[in-house]
């Protein structure tokens, strides 16, 4: 079945500007650079002119930022306090006062969502968030209505801030050495206190860079079932998702809701087990490479934007595919 529903996915500049100096807040995932971050500057990049990554935290993941090819310098902020939007957006501050930059981009990430908002209303602008494509310095397209529009906006702040979705850009490379420089950064205006951190550990891809995401939705029944998709996504090398229906059913944790208020993937293959296809959920999951529906319901609108799909009861088509893959 052909993709009906528009792909949204435009990776190039289509005018790149030599002028532009563009500050990218790099995403840190303790002493390692977080993969956002590859993303945010392939943006910066179509922009055109000069990169500069921000990091804040650990020194060897600044370390790790020099690699990102694109990038002219680094500037690492090190900071014992707790690395959240209040600290993030006080460190783009300093960096504004010692240099001079025409756009702050973050990736579309907890933190990058939490920052660049924070960052952009102590310099007076208004943000443009969750961009997923670049059309020159100042115009850039951004969905709306839940990926049911798309808006090209034009921004006429003398900085642009703005978060980028990471699906929409191809990661950068990495080689570079780039020099790291020290920032030193004022308190934070308010600062957030740790209290702990709750992961649920896995040995399965992470969902939202995932190659391959097996999903499951309320056809599932419940979260026993969900163990055959967790063996079908093993056998794939993937991650396993699931719609909001299963999660606010409590058969899976929150943190592998994929769509509008869960997490954007936009894996290689996307497998859709028992998913209706609501437009929430689409636009979380639509931009995959190719997708696999399987559903019992041939009019489901999940097969509107399936490359293939399978119109048969789950439970016999899972094991049966899973025992062929
Ligand atoms: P259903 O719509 O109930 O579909 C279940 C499907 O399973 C059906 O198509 C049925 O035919 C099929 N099925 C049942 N049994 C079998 C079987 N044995 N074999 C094969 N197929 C079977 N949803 C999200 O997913 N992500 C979001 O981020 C999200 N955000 C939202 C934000 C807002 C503001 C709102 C209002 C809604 C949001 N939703 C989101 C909810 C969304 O509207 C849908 O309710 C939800 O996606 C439905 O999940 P589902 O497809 O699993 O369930």
């Amino acid at each position: 079945m052909m993709n009906t529903l528009a792909r949204t996915v435009s990776r190039r500049a289509f005018t790149a500007s030599r002028n532009a100096s563009t500050l990218v807040v790099a995403d840190l995932d303790g002493a390692a650079m977080g993969p956002s971050t590859l993303s945010a500057v392939t943006a910066a990049v179509a922009i055109g002119g000069d990169c500069t990554l921000l990091a804040v935290g650990d020194a060897a993941a600044a370390a790790e930022c020099g690699t990102v090819d694109g990038v002219s310098k680094v500037l690492h902020a090190a900071t014992d306090s707790y690395v959240g939007g209040e600290t993030v957006a006080s460190a783009i501050a300093s960096a504004m006062e010692s240099g001079s930059y025409t756009h702050i981009i973050a990736a579309s990430s907890n933190l990058g969502k939490n920052a660049i908002p924070r960052a952009a209303a102590k310099a007076g602008a208004s943000p443009v968030t969750d961009v997923i494509e670049v059309h020159g310095e100042d115009t850039f397209v951004r969905p709306m209505y839940a990926g049911n529009a798309l808006a090209k906006v034009k921004n006429s702040d003398a900085v642009k801030f703005m978060t980028v979705r990471p699906t929409n850009f191809d990661k950068a490379g990495t080689g570079n050495s780039a020099a790291v420089e020290a920032l030193s950064f004022g308190s934070a205006d308010a600062s957030p206190e740790f209290v702990s951190a709750s992961q649920s550990q896995s040995d399965r891809p992470d969902l939202s860079a995932a190659d391959v995401v097996v999903a499951g939705g309320r056809g599932m029944k419940n979260g026993e079932n969900f163990g055959m998709l967790e063996t079908l996504a093993d056998k794939l090398g993937g991650a396993v998702g699931a719609s909001r229906a299963a999660v606010d059913a409590g058969f899976v944790p929150n943190e592998l809701q994929v769509g509008q208020t869960g997490k954007v993937v936009a894996p290689n293959l996307y497998v859709a087990v028992g998913i209706s296809g609501a437009i929430q959920h689409l636009s979380g999951m639509k931009d995959s490479k190719t997708i696999v529906a399987i559903n019992k319901d041939k009019e489901a609108p999940i097969f509107s934007v399936s490359d293939y799909g399978l119109v048969a009861d789950l439970f016999d088509a899972v094991p049966e595919f899973t025992e062929k893959c």
